[in-house]
C-alpha cells in the first residue's frame, strides 16, 4: 500500500472501505495486523516523544483521524481520500464478526463501560464470541493480559485505552501474538455504552 509521509508519520493511502476489506482478508489469513487511527495530536506527539513515533512505526496501517491530516496531504500532493476514524471501522468490524462468528477481545475503558459494550454486543451481534476483556486502568508491568490474548486467540482485539498508551500497548506487545487484527479505538467503548 503506498504511503504519504506527514511529519514523520506514514499515513495508507486508503479509503474505509478498503481498509476494513483488507483486514477482513488478513483475519481469513490467520494475519496479524496492527492499525492506528492518527488525528493531528498524535501526529505532534510523535514529534515530541521519540519512543511513540517508534510505536506509530510498527503499525500495519496509519489512517487520517481527522480533516487536518486529509487537508495536510493534499498540500503534499498525494491526496488521502477520506478520514478513516477508530470508531466507524471498529463499526464495520462488528459487522463482520457477526456476519463470521469472529473471535472478538475488548481491552480499555473503565470496567462498567467494558459490562455495558459487551451487553451491547450480546444485543446487536449475537454470531460474535467475545472471548475476554479487561477494562483499561492496570499496573503496565505486572497484568497478564497479553497472556490472555494469547492464550484466547482473537481474531480482532479493540484496545480502547486513549492516545498515547493504545498505540505503545500494541507496539510493545505485538510480537507476542501470531494472529489477529489490532485496532486502536480510543473512546469508541464510551460511545458504544452510550
Ligand atoms: N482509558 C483507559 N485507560 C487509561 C486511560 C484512558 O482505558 O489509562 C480509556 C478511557 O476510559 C476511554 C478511552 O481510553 O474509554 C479513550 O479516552 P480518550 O477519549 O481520552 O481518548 P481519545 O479518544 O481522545 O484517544
Amino acid at each position: 500500500m503506498k504511503h504519504v509521509n506527514i511529519l514523520g508519520v506514514p499515513f495508507s493511502i486508503t479509503n474505509h472501505s478498503t481498509l476494513v476489506e483488507q483486514l477482513n482478508q488478513h483475519i481469513q489469513k490467520h494475519e496479524k495486523s496492527f492499525v492506528i487511527t492518527a488525528n493531528p495530536e498524535i501526529v505532534m506527539r510523535a514529534n515530541q516523544e521519540e519512543a511513540y513515533m517508534k510505536s506509530l512505526h510498527r503499525a500495519t496501517y496509519i489512517t487520517a483521524d481527522g480533516i487536518g491530516i486529509v487537508k495536510a496531504s493534499r498540500l503534499l500532493g498525494q491526496t488521502l481520500p477520506e478520514r478513516v476514524t477508530g470508531y466507524d471501522v471498529m463499526i464495520e468490524m462488528l459487522k463482520l464478526a457477526d456476519l463470521n462468528h469472529y473471535r472478538i477481545y475488548l481491552l480499555g475503558a473503565q470496567r462498567d463501560t467494558l459490562e455495558e459494550v459487551k451487553k451491547h454486543i450480546q444485543q446487536f451481534y449475537p454470531h460474535i464470541q467475545v472471548v475476554g476483556s479487561h477494562d483499561g486502568y492496570f499496573d503496565w508491568q505486572h497484568n497478564t493480559i497479553s497472556e490472555e490474548i494469547m492464550q484466547s486467540s482473537p481474531d480482532l482485539v479493540f484496545v480502547a485505552l486513549g492516545a498515547p498508551k493504545q498505540e505503545n500497548w500494541i507496539a510493545e506487545h505485538i510480537d507476542q501474538f501470531n494472529k489477529g487484527v489490532f485496532l486502536c479505538v480510543g473512546g469508541s467503548f464510551d460511545v458504544i455504552a452510550g
